[in-house]
């Protein structure tokens, strides 16, 4: 391949840029030039291509969202829209394309590749939802953020011995809220993937917990639950325990990415442009124990993500 596309398309994630340098340096070094195209499917249907060199993508490691900025395109997802997005690629002499984004993002990369272009997925997404990789880019670096605000909550709940609900994103998937419960302590995760018990779960252990000499309590939601306003309303009359609902919301998307999602992006980068190098497309990268693979996409996307059940017993044990 002599020219590949690179674009971001979705829901943003931290370490988006990271994995753009990446693709873009490498296929430089491989002596194949790269065209950025500019708000993900939207901009290849309207054509907003801009060249790179390796100072294109200069300065970016460091910073969150994706500088080329993304979007969600109803047009994509129709036959024809996926066929002029062919006929622009070609016309730009593009051979092979790169999408970083989430689950949807790869139905129109599989989309693109059976027409005939070459497409690779790069998982990026804070909700670490995809199935196919153990890790998605962005979703360290959430975690981070969140386990910050949640920090900071329990600080002012144990000055007030309030309860406090604390809702965190994830989409359908639980993850973040799983994996900040245990490493913020909260007394319950309430998750999707889990079924829970109002009085057994949440009311029951903010009791014992008093009985404990307990003087806070943070119960985590996630939003693929949702509720936690009229949550915190039912903790309160039930326990009569002051409570308050924060809503985290899209600051978990923002921020300089961790060492880990910049390190997960440009090992992904590199293995994408060696794939699209030897002319194969209709692959989403992953990763799995450490190492860098890749699946059919549509294989991929197929699988079913299972949360381990070792996540969810933690969470409750350690909890006490
Ligand atoms: P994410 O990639 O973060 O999951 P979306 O689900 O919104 O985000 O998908 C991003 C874009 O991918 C959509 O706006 C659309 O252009 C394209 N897309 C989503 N689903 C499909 C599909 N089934 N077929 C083709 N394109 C799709």
């Amino acid at each position: 391949m002599k020219k590949i596309g690179v674009l971001t398309s979705g829901g943003d994630a931290p370490g988006m840029n990271a994995a753009i340098r990446s693709v873009v340096r490498m296929a430089l070094s491989n002596d194949i030039e790269v065209l950025a195209i500019r708000k993900g499917y939207m901009g290849l249907l309207n054509g907003l291509f801009q060249e790179m060199d390796a100072r294109s993508v200069s300065d970016i490691l460091h910073r969150g969202g994706t500088i080329l900025q993304s979007s969600r395109c109803a047009e994509f997802r129709e036959e024809a829209g996926v066929r002029k997005g062919v006929e622009m690629a070609r016309k730009a002499g593009l051979e092979g394309i790169v999408v970083i984004g989430g689950d949807g993002s790869f139905r129109g990369a599989r989309d693109l590749s059976l027409m005939g272009l070459p497409t690779i997925g790069i998982p990026a997404t804070i909700d670490n939802d995809i199935a196919c990789t153990e890790l998605t880019i962005g979703f360290d670096t959430a975690l981070e953020t969140v386990k910050d605000a949640l920090d900071k909550i329990r600080d002012t709940a144990q000055s007030h011995e309030r309860c406090s609900v604390f809702e965190v994103m994830g989409r359908g998937a639980g993850y973040i809220a799983a994996y900040v419960a245990i490493a913020c302590g909260a007394e319950a995760a309430i998750i999707p993937e889990m079924p829970f018990d109002f009085e057994q779960d949440i009311i029951k252990p903010i009791m014992d917990g008093k009985k404990r000499g307990k003087e806070n309590n943070l119960i985590v939601v996630a939003e693929g639950v949702g509720g936690s306003v009229e949550l915190a309303e039912r903790i309160e009359k039930a326990t009569g325990v002051e409570t308050r609902a924060t809503i985290l919301g899209h600051i978990q998307r923002g921020g300089s990415p961790t060492v880990n999602d910049r390190m997960l992006a440009s090992r992904m980068g590199i293995h994408a442009v060696k794939l699209l190098k030897n002319g194969i497309g209709n692959r989403t990268v992953a990763i799995k124990n450490n190492e860098i693979v890749d699946y059919d996409i549509l294989e991929g996307l197929s699988m079913k993500k299972q949360m381990p059940e070792e996540i969810m017993k933690m969470a409750k044990i350690l909890s006490l």
